[in-house]
C-alpha cells in the first residue's frame, strides 16, 4: 500500500478523483500540479494513514517513514532546496485535508524547518528582521498547535516587552528584538515543558503530522463532523507542502477567490486579499482585505486598492488560472493564492460552498453556458438548501431603521434577540428563543453558538472571515465586518453611530443587503418564478414520484399548489375544527350524552365542512384529493381551564358538575392509542357519515359549479384489520350512494385506509381487498413501531441521538431498517392482492430529503408533505431518479 502521494513540477502521483484517499486539499493540489498550474511542490499522507493511526493505538504504519523520506527528498530536488540546510533551508506548512472541507475545524503549522541553523539561510535570502519574525511566529505557533502551549505566554513575553522598549507596534521590532524574543519564548516552553523546543526539523516534521492526525480528534472537529454528517472513519490527510510568502514586503500577498459569486452566483470573479500576509490571515478576518477586481471594489464602495490595480500582471495570470479551473471542473472554484516577490503560486482550489441562491443560479447558468446539461444541474442543488430560498426576506417597503450596515456575507432574514456569548445563544435557543449572535469575530470555538443563532453579525473580518464561511454553509443570515459596530459585553450593550442598545434587544437582520435594524421587520415570500422554476420544471422533467401535500386551511391549500404539489395526500379534518368558532360544537360533539345530542352539533358542523371541502376542490381543481375522516386525540378537544369549562357548560346547556364528570369520563392515560382514528368512527359511526356528506354534497357542488371532475379520496386513519376498514367503508358508499341519487350527479371516488399500526402491515394484504389505497402514517408507524410516544420523545431522544442508538431522530427521517423494512412488507403485500393498488406517505417524513429518496425506492406513487416542504421532495424525487 502506498501512504504518501507527491504533486509538483507539472505532474503528481494522484487526482482530483482521488478524494477519499487524498482528502479534498491532496486531491486537487496534484491535480492542479498534474494542469500545470503554479503549485508549490509537495506530498500528501493519505487518510488510510490517519485511519490505521487510530486503529493501531496511535501508532503509524511500518514503512511510512521511508516513504515520507522519499518524498521530502523530491520536494528537495524540484525546489533546490534542503531540509535542515544553514544557506538554502526548504521550510513547509503541514495542514489537514479530510474527504469534505471542515474550515477551520483542525491544526496547521506554517514555517516548519525554520532552526537555529536554518534561520539564517532564510535570513540571507530575506533579511534578517523577516527571518527571525517567520521564527517567531513559527515558534508560537508549533508550541500551541503541537505542543499545547497557551497563546497567551507568548504574548505577555511580547507585550512585556514592547512596553519596556517604549513600542506601539509589532513593526518597530527590530530582528534583533525579535533575536531576544526568540531567547524568552523557548525559556518559557522549556519552563512549560521541562524540555527544549525542537531543534530538528525532522523532528519538528514528525510533531506536526502527528498532532494534524490528532486534531481529527478534537471537540470542534467532532462536533462539526457532526452538523454536517461527516463520519469519523473518513479521517484526515496531512499535505506537507514547501512554504510560499505572502509576507515578504509589498511585492508579495495573500489571498481567496472565488471563481463565482458565493452568495449571489452572479459570474463575477470575486474574492479578496492582503498585501504583505500569510494565509491564515485573510481567512482569519483579522484584518478586513481589500476587493480583487475593480468591479466588486466600487459595488463594496472600497477605497482600497484592488489587486486588479495593485498587481496587474499577477492578476491577469489569476484570471486565467480561475477559468482554467473551473472549465476543468466544470464547478465554481474556491481558490488560495500566495504572491511571492510578484510570483503566483496556487495553494488550493475546491469546489465553492455557496448559499442555496448561489447554488440555483450558478447551476441553472452553468446549463445554459453549456458547461453542464440539465440533469447536472438539478443535482447540484441539494434539497435541503431549498428550505433557504423558500424562506422569507424583508419587505421591500418595510421601514428601515438601520443600527449598522457591514458586509452582505450570507443572504436571508431574520428576527432574534442579540447575545454576545455562544454558550449563551446556545442555552436560549435550546429554551426556544430566536437569538441573534453578535460578535467582534467568530473562531471555530463559537460553531455551536452560530448554528443555535437565527443570525450572526460581526464588527470584523471580510467576506471569507470564518464568520461569513460558516455562516453561509449553515443557511444563517450573516452581516459582517459591520466596522462602526461597538460590543461592550461587560456592560451588555451595543453601541453604533451614537446610539446604545442593550443585549436581549430584538434585531432584524437582512443578510442580503448586510444591515442590522431595530425591531421585529416585516417579511415577504421569496420569488419562485425565474431559475427557480427552471430547475424545478427540468426535475420535474426527471422525477418519477409525484408530491402532494399535507393541508386543509384554503390558505395552505393555495401555498402548496403555487410550490408544485400536485394533489393533497392528507387533509387532517380535526384540524378543521380548531378555530374559536367550531370548538365549541366540537366539544359538544365530544361531550354528548347520547346520539341525539351528537346529531345536533353534527348537523351544525355539516354546512361548515361542506364549505372547507369545497374551496379545497375549487382551489385543487382536478388534482386528487385525500381527505382523512376525524382522528382527533381526545384529549386536544376537552376543556381544561374552569374558564373553558364554564363556557362549554353554557353553550352544551349542561351543569359545569356534568361537564366535568363527561370530561373525565373521557380522559385517557395513553391518549395517542386511546379513542382515536377510526375507533371513533366504530363506536359513532354518525360523525364520519356527516364527513362523508359534507365531501360528496361539495364534490357535487364544485362540479356542477366549475366542471372540473373532482376525485375525492375518502381515508380511514388507525386502522388495524380489514373488519373495521369494511364496516366504515360501507357507511361511506352508502352515503356516497344517497348524495348522488339526491342530487343527480354521480362522481368517481375511493376509499382507501392509512397504515400507520404493525398489525396494518402485516395485514396488508388482507386489508388491500378493501382498500383503493394505502396511504403509509409514518408519524403513528414509527411511534407505534418504535413504541416510542410522538409526544414525550424530544426528552430523552436527543441522548439516543448522541450515543448513535438511532442516527437520527426517527420522527424526522425514516428509521429504513425498522418502520421502513415495514413499509416495504405492506407495500408489497398490498401490491400483490391489488397491482393497481395507490401508495404514498404521509407522515411528516415525505418532505425528507433522505425518507424521500427512500420512497422512491420501494417505488410508492408518491409522497407527501407540508407546503413549504413540497419543493424540495420535488427536487429529493429528482435526485432519487437521477
Ligand atoms: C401519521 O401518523 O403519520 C399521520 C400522517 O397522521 P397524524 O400525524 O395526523 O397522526
Ligand atoms: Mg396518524
Amino acid at each position: 500500500e502506498q501512504w504518501v502521494y507527491s504533486f509538483g513540477g507539472g505532474s503528481a502521483d494522484g487526482n482530483t478523483s482521488m478524494k477519499n484517499l487524498l482528502g479534498g486539499k491532496g486531491a486537487n493540489l496534484a491535480e492542479m500540479a498534474r494542469l500545470g498550474l503554479p503549485v508549490p511542490p509537495g506530498f500528501t499522507i493519505t487518510t488510510a494513514v490517519c485511519t490505521a493511526y487510530y486503529d493501531n493505538g496511535e501508532t503509524y504504519p511500518g514503512g511510512l517513514d521511508a516513504e515520507v523520506d522519499a518524498a521530502l527528498k523530491a520536494v528537495e530536488a524540484e525546489t533546490g532546496k534542503s531540509f535542515g540546510d544553514a544557506d538554502n533551508p526548504l521550510l513547509v506548512s503541514v495542514r489537514s485535508g479530510a474527504r469534505a472541507s471542515m474550515p477551520g475545524m483542525m491544526d496547521t503549522v506554517l514555517n516548519l524547518g525554520l532552526s537555529e541553523i536554518t534561520v539564517q539561510g532564510l535570513a540571507k535570502k530575506a533579511g534578517e528582521r523577516f527571518a527571525y519574525d517567520s521564527y517567531r511566529r513559527f515558534i508560537q505557533m508549533y508550541s500551541n498547535v503541537v505542543l499545547g502551549v497557551k497563546h497567551d505566554v507568548f504574548e505577555h513575553i511580547l507585550d512585556d516587552y514592547k512596553e519596556r522598549q517604549d513600542y506601539q507596534l509589532d513593526t518597530e521590532m527590530t530582528a534583533d528584538d525579535w533575536k531576544e524574543i526568540i531567547v524568552q519564548y523557548k525559556a518559557a516552553v522549556k519552563k512549560q515543558l521541562g524540555k527544549p523546543f525542537p531543534d530538528d526539523p525532522r523532528e519538528q516534521l514528525w510533531g506536526a503530522i502527528t498532532a494534524v492526525f490528532g486534531s481529527w480528534m478534537n471537540d470542534r472537529a467532532i462536533l462539526y463532523r457532526k452538523l454536517n454528517d461527516i463520519p469519523a472513519e473518513w479521517g484526515t490527510a496531512v499535505n506537507v507542502q514547501s512554504m510560499v510568502f505572502g509576507n515578504m514586503g509589498d511585492t508579495s500577498a495573500t489571498g481567496v477567490a472565488f471563481t463565482r459569486d458565493p452568495s449571489t452566483g452572479e459570474k463575477t470573479f470575486y474574492g479578496e486579499f492582503l498585501i504583505n500576509a500569510q494565509g491564515e490571515d485573510v481567512v482569519a478576518g483579522i484584518r478586513t482585505p481589500a476587493p480583487i477586481s475593480r468591479s466588486r471594489a466600487d459595488a463594496l464602495g472600497s477605497d482600497e486598492a484592488p489587486l486588479e490595480e495593485a498587481m496587474p500582471k499577477v492578476y491577469e495570470e489569476l484570471v486565467e488560472v480561475a477559468n482554467t479551473l473551473e472549465s476543468h471542473y466544470r464547478d465554481m472554484q474556491d481558490i488560495e493564492f500566495t504572491v511571492e516577490d510578484n510570483k503566483l503560486y496556487m495553494l488550493q482550489t475546491r469546489n465553492g460552498k455557496r448559499t442555496a441562491a448561489a447554488a440555483l443560479k450558478i447551476a441553472v447558468d452553468m446549463a445554459s453556458e453549456g458547461l453542464i446539461n440539465e440533469e447536472e444541474a438539478v443535482l447540484r442543488l441539494m434539497p435541503g438548501q431549498l428550505d433557504q430560498l423558500l424562506h422569507p426576506t424583508i419587505a421591500p417597503d418595510a421601514k428601515r431603521d438601520v443600527i449598522v450596515k457591514g458586509l452582505p456575507a450570507s443572504p436571508g432574514a431574520a428576527v432574534g434577540k442579540v447575545v454576545f456569548d455562544s454558550d449563551e445563544a446556545a442555552e436560549l435557543a435550546e429554551k426556544g428563543e430566536d437569538v441573534i449572535l453578535m460578535r467582534v469575530e467568530t473562531s471555530p470555538e463559537d460553531i455551536h453558538g452560530m448554528h443555535a443563532a437565527r443570525a450572526i453579525v460581526t464588527s470584523r473580518g471580510g467576506m471569507t472571515s470564518h464568520a461569513a464561511v460558516v455562516a453561509r454553509g449553515m443557511g444563517r443570515p450573516c452581516v459582517c465586518g459591520a466596522g462602526t459596530l461597538q460590543i461592550d459585553p461587560a456592560k451588555g450593550v451595543f453601541r453604533s453611530g451614537g446610539r446604545e442598545f442593550k443585549k436581549g434587544d430584538v434585531v432584524t437582520i437582512d443578510g442580503a443587503e448586510g444591515e442590522v435594524l431595530v425591531g421585529a421587520i416585516d417579511m415577504v415570500q421569496p420569488d419562485l418564478s425565474g431559475d427557480f422554476g427552471k430547475l424545478m420544471e427540468w426535475a420535474d422533467r426527471a422525477r418519477r414520484l409525484k408530491v402532494r401535500t399535507n393541508a386543509e386551511t384554503p390558505a395552505d391549500v393555495e401555498t402548496a399548489k403555487n410550490f408544485g404539489a400536485e394533489g393533497i395526500g392528507l387533509c387532517r379534518t380535526e384540524h378543521m375544527f380548531f378555530d374559536a368558532e367550531r370548538i365549541p360544537v366540537v366539544r359538544s360533539m365530544i361531550l354528548a350524552e347520547d346520539k341525539k345530542g351528537r346529531e345536533a352539533a353534527l348537523s351544525k358542523l355539516l354546512p361548515m365542512q361542506r364549505g372547507d371541502f369545497a374551496e379545497i376542490f375549487r382551489i385543487m381543481e382536478d388534482r386528487p384529493c385525500t381527505i382523512r375522516l376525524l382522528d382527533p386525540p381526545l384529549h386536544e378537544f376537552l376543556p381544561h381551564s374552569e374558564d373553558e369549562m364554564a363556557e362549554v357548560a353554557k353553550s352544551a346547556g349542561v351543569s359545569v358538575d356534568t361537564l366535568k364528570r363527561q370530561a373525565n369520563e373521557l380522559h385517557e392515560s395513553n391518549p395517542m392509542l386511546g379513542h382515536r382514528g377510526c375507533r371513533l368512527g366504530i363506536t359513532y359511526p354518525e360523525i364520519y357519515e356527516m364527513q362523508a356528506r359534507a365531501i360528496f354534497e361539495a364534490a357535487v357542488q364544485v362540479a356542477k359549479e366549475t366542471g372540473y371532475k373532482p376525485v375525492p379520496e375518502v381515508m380511514i386513519p388507525l386502522v388495524a384489520t380489514q373488519k373495521e376498514l369494511d364496516i366504515l367503508k360501507a357507511k361511506v358508499d352508502a352515503t356516497a350512494k344517497a348524495v348522488f341519487s339526491e342530487t343527480g350527479t354521480e362522481l368517481e371516488y375511493l376509499v382507501g385506509t392509512m397504515i400507520e399500526l404493525p398489525r396494518a402491515c402485516l395485514q396488508a394484504g388482507k386489508i388491500a381487498e378493501s382498500a383503493a389505497f394505502f396511504s403509509f402514517g409514518t408519524n403513528d408507524l414509527t411511534q407505534t413501531t418504535l413504541g416510542i410516544s410522538r409526544d414525550d420523545a424530544a426528552r430523552f431522544l436527543k441522548a439516543y441521538e448522541e450515543q448513535g442508538i438511532y442516527e437520527k431522530d426517527p420522527f424526522v427521517t425514516l428509521d429504513q431498517t425498522g418502520v421502513g423494512e415495514l413499509v416495504q412488507m405492506a407495500a408489497e403485500r398490498g401490491r400483490k392482492t391489488r397491482p393497481d393498488i395507490k401508495l404514498g406517505i404521509c407522515g411528516e417524513h415525505g418532505g425528507d430529503p433522505a425518507s424521500v429518496m427512500f420512497c422512491d425506492s420501494l417505488g410508492l406513487d408518491y409522497v407527501s408533505c407540508s407546503p413549504y416542504r413540497v419543493p424540495i421532495a420535488r427536487l429529493a424525487a429528482a435526485h432519487a431518479a437521477l
